[in-house]
């Protein structure tokens, strides 16, 4: 058969354009540009101008993932292609990737095929540093809260109660739950502690959602790392420690400008989890991009239940981001997966079990739709869809009412004609945009609005709350915090709870474990089923097929 190129093997093989002139075509001037090199530069917001296009949103959300992967990334970059192609002026928004699934198994952020933005190994390596510095603004409270208790507590604080906690970018289970402070009085006070993995800490999440500068030290400030032994909370203002987080975080809230193989301009800024956060790239990142673009194309984390019900429940109240057109990416082969074909018999054409598994998808449209925007279906063309396959769906999709279009935006990419059929679709429903609307009001009690999600978006039966989150439900009413919008902790496989209902599954119980309050990014995590805030590496780690050659190059990542 043909050689199948690597993303990386397609990657390398790219012309990339020096950036500053991927900028000053974006309308970026030159004195905002802070460089990294010759193809990554920050973008410096005081000098950006006044200039202000508004740009049109576009959500890139999906159907509820399976293990044959639905390209998502791949599907946003290649739809931007395909809209500059078609004359619109237009930017991506995403997420920068972590170290954790990179070096485990997941793959990179950077799309696939000739739909990807470049220099993938920066980007999915080191990039600008910013990883880093969260970490380290991250790092710098626990140290701060751990030298606070040696030096007397005047805060009272609780060591037990300490709920703030260190991150690495790394998948390290060894660093889940560990003692510090051992070896006597002058090594600290000894307490039970861990690691999170840097994407899974409310500093990232509380980048993400910072609106301006002074905004993200607000927030940081608003973050409860604790509580004292009468049980009050207590936050990053009584500490004292918002500026100095908000110094380490200087440079990197800055977002970084990159392009596709195809010179269309991207921002990748931030990269918070999907499921105790929000799951969307930096809030300065998409409303940058609507400064400076007529179209702005952006990706939210997972299934539509998840990603996007939290990107219009929580991003678009904290910032002005609120789409005018919803993607919701699907593929035969997922298609078929909902439909019960196991993932080794995904290759063999089967209409039947696409027809069935269509209820994954005709749900998620329909949720799309209770937010008052109009969804588009892209379906993700893969070599191995049979033609009477990729008709079926998009007869299922007509028959639906919705609007369709098969892309080929990772064989023939989005800058080549692999997209046009969805750029016009989208360009369709921007011509007659939607306006969002909130699932639920603020003033809901959180009980209420967990509720709301799990009938309306999930179509579950009802909820059921564990003593312990009945108990925190309580504080979270005594500390005044139902105002909060909630974040949804839920397996990204299932509409319900259990990763194993694929489909369109009724009828449930969905079980919330625990309440996380996450008071500086404002809202409240509900937490179903087992949450791993700090993954382990599988048995055979993706970092051990990765290499450094003799003339620099890497070689093995993806
Ligand atoms: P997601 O954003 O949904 O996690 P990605 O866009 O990152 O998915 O894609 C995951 C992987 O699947 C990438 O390696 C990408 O190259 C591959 N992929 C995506 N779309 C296709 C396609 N149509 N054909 C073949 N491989 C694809």
């Amino acid at each position: 058969g043909a050689l199948v190129r690597s993303d990386l093997e397609i990657a390398r093989a790219a012309t990339l354009r020096p950036i500053v002139e991927i900028a000053a075509a974006a309308g970026i001037p030159e004195d905002a540009l802070e460089l990294y090199g010759r193809y990554k530069a920050k973008i410096d917001l005081s000098r950006l101008g006044a200039e202000d296009r508004h740009g049109q949103v576009v959500l890139v959300t999906a159907i509820s993932p399976t293990p044959a992967g639905e390209g998502k990334s791949t599907l946003t970059v290649g739809l931007a292609d395909a809209l500059a192609r078609a004359g619109k002026r237009t930017m991506i928004a995403i997420r920068e990737p972590s170290l954790g699934p990179i070096l485990g198994m997941k793959g990179g952020a950077t799309g696939g095929g000739l739909s990807q933005v470049l220099p993938m190994e920066d980007i999915n390596l080191h990039f600008t540093g910013d990883f880093h510095a969260i970490t380290a603004a991250n790092n710098a409270l626990c140290a701060l809260i751990d030298n606070h208790i040696f030096q007397g507590n005047a805060l009272d604080i609780d060591p037990r109660r300490v709920t703030f906690k260190r991150v690495m970018d790394m998948n390290d289970r060894a660093l889940r739950s560990i003692v510090i402070g051992l070896g006597g009085p002058a090594q600290g006070v000894p307490r039970e502690a861990g690691f999170d993995i840097t994407v899974a800490s409310e500093v990232m999440a509380v980048f993400c959602l910072a609106s301006s500068a002074a905004d993200l030290k607000e927030r940081l400030g608003r973050i409860t790392f604790g509580y004292t032994y009468g049980r009050r909370p207590l936050t990053v203002a009584d500490l004292g420690a918002a500026g100095v987080m908000a110094m380490l975080l200087k440079d990197a809230i800055k977002p970084n400008l990159v392009q596709t193989i195809a010179g269309t301009p991207a921002l990748v800024h931030g990269g918070p989890f999907a499921n105790i956060a929000h799951g969307c790239n930096s809030a300065l990142a998409t409303t940058t991009a609507r400064r400076l673009a007529d179209v702005v194309v952006t990706e939210a984390g997972f299934g539509a239940d998840l990603g996007a019900e939290k990107f219009m429940d929580i991003k678009a109240r904290y910032a002005d981001v609120a789409p005018s057109a919803v993607v919701v990416v699907a593929t035969v082969r997922a298609l078929k997966m909902h439909g019960g074909v196991p993932k080794d018999a995904l290759t063999e054409p089967n209409v039947e079990a696409l027809e069935r598994g269509f209820v994954n998808l005709a749900r998620h449209v329909e949720n799309v739709r209770k937010f008052g925007l109009e969804p588009v279906v892209a379906v993700n063309r893969f070599g191995t869809d049979a033609p009477e396959e990729l008709d079926a769906v998009v007869r299922l999709c007509r028959g639906a009412g919705v609007r369709v279009a098969v892309a080929d935006v990772w064989g023939r990419g989005g800058g080549g004609d692999g997209g046009d059929d969805l750029a016009r679709e989208v360009l369709a429903v921007l011509e007659a945009p939607g306006t969002l609307r909130h699932l639920y009001p603020l003033e809901m009690g959180v009980e209420e609005k967990i509720g709301t999600v799990v009938r309306e978006v999930y179509r579950g039966a009802g909820v059921e709350f564990s003593d312990q989150a009945r108990r925190t439900l309580q504080q979270i009413h005594e500390n005044g915090w139902d105002g909060l919008p909630v974040c949804m902790a839920k397996t990204q496989y299932s509409f319900s709870d259990d990763p194993s209902l694929l489909g369109a599954p009724e009828g449930f119980t969905v079980h919330v474990r625990e309440l996380w309050p996450r008071t500086g990014a404002g809202f409240i995590v509900a937490v179903t089923g087992s949450l791993m805030t700090m993954p382990g590496l599988p048995k055979q780690p993706a970092a051990l097929r990765m290499d450094l050659d003799d003339e620099g190059q890497v070689t093995g990542l993806f």
